[in-house]
């Protein structure tokens, strides 16, 4: 495989190559194309695809080239499939998102010249679980964050028939972030340093895949539940209305953090701009940060923040707090952090990294101290604030829409496992359970007060043995 480093190696590569050429457009940023990134080397490799020539190019770096041959790359990674011809290029297929590597395979043989119908019945050999005699019960595993394929992990090792639905984040929340720091056993021991939270997930995912887990990257539009001749079976929908038969099934597919929705955020987010004190705030050592919010979560992270810098504001669109009182009163007795009421952020402003912010009163007449907060006034209505990094704690969105009425969410939208039940109205044994037999639950989808890497994977193993038992209770 080719890295293409500008348009001279391309259009060098169009002169000299005749056969299909297959590019995966790309940015140094982007988590799905870092998973992608192992699955395009494969391909490159087979014998089958010889004749192929596989190459990479950074997106953010060839803007003239994309231009130039008026590539369309909405989202990324993104796959072409093309040929020079006299007036420059052919595209065959253009290919967005995650792909399989069987997927992307039959794509690439379809414009090979021929054998590709033995090449094909090759691959699904290579990507089939082997089958034994005896019958494996299916399961689906729905996400494929540090919950799902540690699920996926445990359940292939017990040797089930595993199928995990990556969903549209494969890897899940960690591929949006550098380094991580608190997962045990995950540390750089040479630079005494946090390793990148994609090469946790994909570490895990070949694990899980190198024990016989299959991983489909495809979303779950809808989950189905029927009893058959008292037989368990759930019926998964995909986002091309395929369906999908299994006898178990375990939700990890996690909850989204909510940000501002401000213009330009994707841009910081990771660089200036966090969800997650928890995990960010010791970057920023003796630095100004800032956290947007006014719950017990804004309140908590606001007081932790300042372990690390040297002064946090606690920004909040109003002067009533959804915070506890205690809560309220440990932040205004800490000298560390500064509140600033009444104001709402309109962007955010940098090169690369955060630089500051732009406030705007939510009220008319919000006589704000600014010498003493530190704000540079641009108008009557807007301040500058300069910061080193900005947080938000607003709360987070579950990813339940597929599970429609079949379970019941708590009031924050978060599943409940039959662990979260008082005694009584419980109707399983295993703490990982719902009120529908065979299906379970892990990770964030299901736990608002933890929300770690750890725990999630936690959540993600006790799952798969609590499924593991189960299906065995079934026999
Ligand atoms: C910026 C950031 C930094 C963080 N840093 C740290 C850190 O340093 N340390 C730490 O411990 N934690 C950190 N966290 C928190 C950590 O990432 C989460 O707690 C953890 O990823 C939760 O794992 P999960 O598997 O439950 O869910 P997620 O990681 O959210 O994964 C959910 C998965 O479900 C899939 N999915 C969703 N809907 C569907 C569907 N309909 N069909 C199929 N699949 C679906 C998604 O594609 C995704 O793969 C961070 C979070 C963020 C956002």
């Amino acid at each position: 495989m080719t890295e293409i480093k500008n348009l001279n190696e391309f259009e060098a590569l169009l002169s000299d190559h005749t056969g299909l050429i297959v590019i995966d457009f790309y940015a140094t940023w982007c988590g799905p194309c870092k998973i992608m990134s192992p699955i395009f080397e494969k391909l490159s490799q087979m014998d089958e695809l010889e004749s192929v020539k596989f190459i990479k190019i950074d997106r953010d770096e060839n803007l003239e080239l994309i231009d130039k041959y008026s590539f369309t790359i909405p989202s990324i990674p993104r796959f072409f499939i093309i040929k020079s011809n006299k007036n420059g290029i052919e595209i065959f297929e253009d290919l967005g998102g995650t792909q399989s590597k069987t997927s992307l395979f039959e794509k690439i043989s379809k414009y090979l010249d021929s054998g590709s119908e033995s090449q094909k019945t090759e691959i699904s050999k290579e990507n089939q679980i082997q089958t034994n005699s005896k019958h494996k019960p299916k399961v689906a595993i729905i996400g494929s964050g540090p919950a799902g394929l540690t699920a996926a992990l445990y359940t292939s090792r017990a040797n089930l028939d595993v199928t995990v639905f990556s969903g549209l984040q494969p890897g899940g929340q960690l591929t949006t972030t550098t380094d991580i720091e608190n997962f045990p056993g995950f540390w750089d021991t040479h630079n005494n340093k946090g390793k990148s939270g994609t090469d946790l997930v994909e570490t895990i995912r070949q694990q899980a895949e190198h024990f016989g887990a299959k991983v489909e990257f495809s979303e779950i539009n809808q989950i189905q539940y029927h009893k058959i001749d008292s037989k368990n079976q759930f019926v998964l929908t995909d986002s091309g209305k395929q369906k999908h038969e299994f006898e178990a099934v375990i939700i990890a597919s996690g909850a989204s953090a909510r940000y501002l929705g401000i213009p330009d955020e994707s841009k910081f987010i990771g660089q200036g701009y966090h969800s997650c004190a928890t995990c960010d705030g010791s970057f920023y050592k003796n630095q100004i940060v800032a956290i947007v919010g006014g719950g017990d979560s804004a309140m908590e992270e606001a007081n932790f923040l300042t372990n690390f810098a040297s002064k946090v504001y606690l920004l909040h669109r109003n002067n009533t707090f959804r915070a506890s009182k205690v809560m309220l009163e440990r932040v205004k007795k800490n000298p560390k952090i500064e509140i600033i009421a009444n104001v709402a952020v309109k962007d955010l402003v940098g090169e690369k990294t955060l630089d500051h912010i732009i406030l705007e009163n939510t009220i008319d007449g919000a006589n704000l101290d600014l010498e003493k907060l530190k704000l540079d006034e641009i108008d009557q209505n807007r301040y500058k604030l300069k910061l080193d990094g900005l947080f938000v704690a607003i709360g987070h969105d579950p990813n339940t829409k597929f599970v429609g009425n079949l379970l019941d969410t708590d009031s924050a939208g978060y599943l409940i496992p039959q662990s979260r039940l008082p005694k009584e109205e419980r109707t399983s044994k295993y703490d990982s359970a719902t009120k529908i037999p065979g299906l379970f639950v892990a990770g964030d989808v299901e736990d608002q007060l933890y929300r770690q890497a750890i725990t999630a994977a936690a959540g993600g193993c006790r799952a798969a043995m609590e499924t593991e038992k189960w299906l065995a209770d079934q026999e």
